[in-house]
């Protein structure tokens, strides 16, 4: 069974006088374990459909009737408040796209992770530094860093620490929405491919969004293209790369830069 099955999405922004179709009937599967890309130039609804998966949309964005979100075969769509609370951290946790700025200024590393942990399990203070450790250590942070201040940290280090708290309740899907755009192009490759390797060793699909198709191709298992609200093209990212079946999907590749492509078609082999 998919983790996640996309059933004819659509969602609108309602406006005073105007409806904007965000999102137009999109459909789209992720297997357990699978990395897949979304990929889409900039206000193409890329966000519009993580922060629905997630339940996070607010008005003005309404998600019309006849939609269907479904993780682990529960439609997200139809969950009360009580079993969102549950649903989020533990089923699907979201790596925004300005996320290493998500920690909270006033409170050390380590109370961060209480918080998710005591909150959703009720975990007690020195069981949660344990296991605070252990995550930190996923993500190659040394645990003398689990008594700092987010301020003490680079962007790439706070950036790890978000996603280790995402890993804190081993959710099945890990939506990540632009998580390494503010980022150098060093850290951000290691970001990738320290993500890439966690999702081999615990098993989580990740649900990846970028406008960089060239990043995208060396770290998703399949890639789905979207345009103005529709899902496009999917395909496995070697197809994507090598001989994408939709126009746009060849007008995305000639408008990213030559020798970047290039480079990314010998690590993507
Ligand atoms: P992407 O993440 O692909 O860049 P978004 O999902 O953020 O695109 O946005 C899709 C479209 O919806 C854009 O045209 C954007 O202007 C519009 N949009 C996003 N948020 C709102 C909002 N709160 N109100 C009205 N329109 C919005
Ligand atoms: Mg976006």
């Amino acid at each position: 069974m998919s983790v996640l099955s996309v059933r004819n999405l659509s969602i609108d922004y309602i406006g005073a006088k105007t409806v904007f179709h965000a999102v137009k009937d999109v459909s789209f599967d992720i297997a357990p374990g699978e990395f897949f890309g979304l990929a889409g130039e900039s206000g193409c609804g890329k966000s519009t459909i993580a922060f629905a998966i997630s339940r996070l949309h607010r008005p003005p964005a309404l998600i019309r009737t006849g939609s269907h979100i479904l993780v682990d075969g529960r439609d997200v769509l139809e969950l009360d408040d009580a079993e969102l609370r549950s649903f989020r951290w533990r089923e699907v946790a979201m790596v925004f796209q300005s996320a290493m700025n998500s920690l909270n200024p006033v409170l050390t590393i380590e109370d961060q992770f209480y918080d998710v942990l005591n909150t959703h399990t009720g975990m007690s203070r020195s069981a949660a530094r344990e296991r605070a450790a252990e995550l930190l250590g996923l993500v190659d942070i040394p645990t003398d860093r689990l008594s700092a201040y987010p301020h003490q940290l680079s962007g790439g280090m706070r950036q790890r620490i978000v996603i280790a708290i995402c890993l804190a309740l081993k959710p099945k899907l890990i939506i990540m929405d632009e998580p390494t755009t503010a980022l150098d192009v060093v850290v951000q490759r290691e970001i990738l491919q320290r993500i890439h390797k966690l999702r081999q060793e615990l098993g989580f699909s990740v649900l990846f969004i970028t406008h960089d198709l060239a990043l995208m191709v060396q770290v998703s298992d399949r890639i789905g293209i979207m345009l103005e609200g529709e899902l496009v093209e999917v395909n496995d990212a070697q197809t994507i790369y090598r001989s994408p079946s939709h126009d746009y999907t060849r007008k995305l590749w000639a408008s990213m830069p030559r020798l970047h492509g290039e480079q990314i078609a010998q690590d993507a082999k």
